[in-house]
């Protein structure tokens, strides 16, 4: 393949994932790239091509979202990656050239559009990466299979240029079929993938974004190995320089650290992937919140980093004793029910000198084990100053308290920062507050990653599911009173 990237190498447990329209040429590019770094090839699509296949051969109705997904469930699908194109199989019978035909191509869409067909396919999706690596190619892997995947490629290319692709492989299939009629039905498909309510094909806002409608194959192939190669260097983990960090930590943040420190290590914190959040660049640490205890265990797990300024509810400035500690801490109050445009201007600016700002995207605590919906603020903040963003879920600090909950791991993750990539891409496309609502939701499907992760470790303990149950009633009604004048 490439020159540039010739020997480098990928960590056995890399997750690529590649996204784009029909005829994008993710096929190609993924199988090519999973040979170069010896990952796992798996062509998502190919499931639910199967699944449609299964459907049309047993005359099951496309709208009947129960029977499709028992039909789902009870079947033994297998991918073989094979060499040229993926095999497929349903019940040990091979299936693989009937999946790639018109017909199949025709209804796909509709069965793919069903929320609980495609949970059941994300969740085999992610058993994938569960043994080894892979580079899996689809409509949603960066922004809901993977959305911590270690590099995110969009492919694109004109309508035309997918078009003529396809055609080529109908016909090499020796499906006979005019330019004219592939056009209309790639086109349309496009409309079906992008437009459904659940996971439409869209571009994953930190995803490296590649038009190849110009390029050959293999300038094509060699500017995504490496992009990748670029994506995984800026995110493996570098460490602060000595001089920076004792410039940043001013007296205030000392005392801060030798409150907050010794209380973590009494309430026994456990910090996980520090290094994601330890690198000399003003970045927006993006944490869920459920508990009072969040900030102070921030502050903990930051102890030797500089300082850094948590943008805060206006109503804790108003009354002493918060009131000092949140001005000591030269902390951004903003107002919750408008736009605060003064708040995002000083936390831009604190962003710019290159200095850490700590960011609530939820806009207010919400119920442990129910992470999001993240608000559009994230995303303003980040398409404003274009500052990497790390996101941070804090798990155990409802029940901290030593005794009252002796199962519950109090722990704060970092996860490796979010750039956004596709910006230029984004913009053509969608005004700012789509731009928005899309970081939103990568950050929604974050959260629930790094719970999931969390759950995997230790599950959730009655004590979390009681302080939720308590909690749920009470968010609502703040969650309805603080937003109101935002949704009206
Ligand atoms: O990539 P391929 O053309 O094989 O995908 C076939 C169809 O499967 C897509 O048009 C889309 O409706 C669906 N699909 C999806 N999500 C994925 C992969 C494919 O909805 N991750």
């Amino acid at each position: 393949m490439n020159r540039v990237v010739e020997d480098r190498t990928v960590p056995p447990h890399t997750v690529i994932a590649i996204d784009g329209p029909a005829g994008s040429g993710k096929s190609t590019t993924a199988r090519a790239l999973a040979e170069r770094f010896d990952l796992l090839y798996v062509d998502s699509g190919a499931m639910y091509r199967a699944l449609t296949w299964a459907a049309l051969d047993r005359g099951q109705s496309f709208a009947d979202e129960a029977g499709l997904l028992a039909m789902f469930t009870a079947a033994d699908l297998q991918l073989d990656p094979a060499r040229r194109e993926t095999r497929v199989f349903w019940d040990g019978k091979d299936i693989s050239d009937q999946v790639r035909t018109p017909a199949i191509e025709a209804n796909v869409s509709a069965v793919a559009a069903h929320p609980a067909i495609r949970a059941a396919m994300v969740e085999r999706q992610r058993s994938f990466a569960r043994r080894r690596g892979v580079v899996m190619e689809g409509r949603d892997i960066g922004s809901v299979v993977f959305p911590l995947a270690s590099a995110k490629i969009y492919l694109d290319a004109s309508l035309a240029a997918r078009a003529e692709r396809r055609l080529n492989q109908h016909r090499r299939r020796g499906n006979e079929t005019e330019f004219e009629t592939v056009l209309a039905e790639v086109e349309a498909r496009d409309n079906r993938d992008s437009s459904r309510a659940e996971s439409p094909l869209s571009i994953p806002p930190d995803a490296v974004v590649i038009d190849n409608s110009r390029l050959s194959l293999d300038e094509q192939l060699e500017r995504t190995a490496e992009a990748v190669i670029t994506v995984l260097d800026e995110q493996r983990p570098r460490s602060l320089t000595a001089a920076s960090l004792s410039s940043r930590v001013t007296i205030r943040y000392k005392f801060a650290y030798a409150v907050f420190g010794p209380l973590s290590r009494i309430l026994g914190l456990t910090i996980h992937g520090r290094e994601h959040v330890e690198f000399d660049e003003g970045k927006i640490l993006a944490a869920n919140h459920v508990s009072n205890l969040d900030p102070p265990m921030l502050a903990a797990s930051l102890e030797g980093m500089g300082h850094f300024r948590a943008v805060a509810k206006e109503e804790l400035f108003r009354f002493w004793p918060s009131r000092m500690i949140f001005k000591l801490l030269h902390s951004i109050p903003i107002k919750r029910s408008i736009f605060d445009a003064d708040a995002f201007d000083t936390a831009a600016e604190y962003l710019a000198e290159g200095q850490n700002v700590v960011f609530f995207p939820e806009g207010m605590r919400r119920v442990v084990g129910e992470p999001g919906p993240v608000r559009n603020g994230l995303g303003q903040l980040m398409m404003r100053t274009e500052a990497p963003a790390v996101p941070v879920f804090f798990r155990g600090t409802t029940v901290a308290v030593p005794g009252s909950s002796p199962n519950t791991p109090l722990e704060v993750t970092f996860a490796p920062p979010v750039r956004l990539r596709a910006l230029a891409a984004l913009r053509n496309r969608l005004d700012d507050r789509g731009i928005s609502r899309l970081i939103a939701q990568l950050f929604d499907q974050i959260y629930l990653e790094l719970q999931a992760r969390s759950f995997a470790r230790t599950p959730m303990t009655t004590e979390e599911r009681e302080s939720a149950d308590r909690a749920r009633p009470k968010v609502l009604r703040k969650e309805a009173k603080t937003f109101r004048r935002e949704k009206s």
